[in-house]
């Protein structure tokens, strides 16, 4: 059985490059008809953020990607929270402890920083000397009982086996010859995120860990463990870096990379799942406007590359304005963003509203439908420019007199046009071709002139989409209204 699990640390709320990790692992289980688990690692009391951890798992199932399995859903191989598995990391010390795989450590934290300085001194790079481990049985004993803090190592063995990255290939990597050895267990009776990752990575049976390359040099900690509790270690696959479109770190605190920041300001969950992954490697194409289900069936995990993502989020917009097109060309999802608009029209407008059928569903779907490719985001209709959508003008006679004399005709020719409309369905170019006979056959002002005496009954503005995308928009009905009144 296919088992991914994502596992962030509450210690911040989910930011793009989180939301990137939790992708591939969804898409790398649902590719194979397996389970996404989301596991909340929250092992480091002292920098929990309230709230985080939930706020992770709305994320997700606002993005469209909601684990199978976690603190929320339950599961069989739960609590999916760390802090609620002390019981199992307890266990597991002890049996380590009785193989002698790891041991107790007395140092105290000013004997550590000693170290650390000492190291930084000499240019070296500090590590624990590993002086516990040469602590005989009876010296342990008289400590534990005397109460000494102490926390519990694991003893790293040297000379570990190379190991086949699905990324990154073959690992050479031997910790033993570069670190001390790790705390598992800390003073406060939790584990660090070395055992708990391990223990819960065995006993939640996870076939296949997804992670930032970060945590490439854990894996050989990581398996080191998993040989000396005698379980089979996962399949190992490193994802390489999300970085700014210059290469430069992508930083947390950049605030702006906050996913309900992103979903605050109408960017819609499947361009960011779009922008993240085309940037990326992975998939057997990169075409703009990929869904979900697409990236499922083009995924590869061979085809994941080693060099980093180059993030680009100037393109943003250019995304969401395709997947927006996408929504809106969809029956079931237009329905819900008629709704939406709804909502952000009342709010906006509220009693400058033309009428009550500006809030009618015909309408703003017909609103939608004309836009659709034109925005970027479903609260550009609601801005000024698009005021005229929601209320009608009020145009002045001499406003209208001051662009043509012929200002009353013009109205007039057009309402008659638009009288006998009849549900046609035409392109605004083509609709373009049929006023401009009609300012030939009928008017003698110009034909720019003509526009602007329409722009200005249709809109009260000088400027703004082309007259004939804001009369289908309109619709004749409401075409004519706002015709008629300009000529009272
Ligand atoms: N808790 C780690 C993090 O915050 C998870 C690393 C892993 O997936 O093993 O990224």
């Amino acid at each position: 059985r296919v088992r991914l699990r994502f596992g962030p640390s509450p210690t911040g709320f989910l930011h793009l490059g989180g939301l990137r990790t939790a992708l591939y692992n969804y898409i790398f289980a649902k590719k194979h008809g397996g389970t996404f688990i989301l596991r909340i690692e929250d092992t480091d009391q002292s920098r929990l953020v309230p709230g985080a951890a939930e706020s992770i798992e709305d994320v997700l199932e606002w993005a469209g990607i909601p684990p199978d399995e976690s603190p929320k859903r339950g599961g069989s191989y739960g609590p999916y929270k760390q802090s609620e598995r002390l019981d199992l990391y307890l266990k597991a010390t002890e049996t380590l402890l009785v193989k002698n795989a790891a041991y107790y450590c007395f140092c105290s934290p000013q004997r550590l920083e000693m170290l650390k300085k000492e190291a930084l001194r000499m240019r070296q790079t500090p590590k624990y000397d590993n002086r516990c481990r040469h602590l005989t049985q009876t010296q342990v004993e008289e400590r534990l009982a005397q109460g000494c803090p102490r926390v519990i190592r694991f003893r790293l063995e040297e000379g570990a086996a190379p190991f086949e990255d699905l990324v990154y290939g073959l690992n050479r990597l031997d910790p033993a010859s570069v670190e001390g050895d790790p705390v598992i267990l800390k003073a406060d009776g939790f584990p660090t995120y070395h055992l708990a990752n391990v223990v819960d990575d065995h006993h939640m049976k996870i076939s296949h860990v997804l992670r930032g390359t970060e945590w490439l040099t854990s894996t050989a900690k990581h398996l080191l463990m998993y040989k000396a509790f005698g379980w089979d270690p996962p399949a190992f696959a490193h994802l390489p870096l999300l970085l700014n479109k210059d290469g430069s770190k992508l930083s947390k605190r950049q605030g702006d990379l906050f996913i309900q920041n992103f979903s605050q300001n109408g960017v819609l969950p499947e361009a960011l799942l779009d922008i993240v992954t085309n940037c990326g490697s992975g998939f057997s194409g990169n075409r703009l406007g990929r869904m979900l289900e697409e990236l499922i069936s083009e995924f590869d995990v061979t085809k994941i590359t080693t060099h980093s993502a180059l993030l680009d989020l100037d393109k943003l917009p250019e995304f969401n304005r395709m997947h927006l097109l996408q929504r809106i060309e969809c029956a079931n999802s237009r329905q819900q963003l008629v709704t939406e608009l709804q909502t952000m029209v009342e709010k906006e407008f509220g009693d400058k509203l033309m009428d009550s059928e500006s809030l009618c569903t015909d309408y703003v779907e017909r609103v939608l439908l004309h836009r659709k490719g034109h925005i970027t985001h479903l609260q550009e209709l609601v801005s000024p420019n698009y005021s005229y959508l929601w209320f009608r003008p009020v145009v002045s006679h001499e406003q209208m007199l001051n662009l043509s004399t012929e200002g009353e005709k013009i109205c007039h020719v057009v309402m008659r046009f638009f009288q006998t409309w009849s549900n046609r369905s035409v392109s605004p170019a083509e609709l373009n071709n049929e006023l401009r006979a009609l300012q030939t056959q009928f008017t003698s002002t110009k034909y720019n002139v003509m526009m602007k005496v329409l722009r200005l009954a249709l809109s009260g503005k000088q400027q703004g989409p082309s007259v004939a995308e804001m009369m289908l928009a309109l619709g004749p009905k409401e075409v004519c209204k706002r015709l008629q009144q300009a000529v009272i």
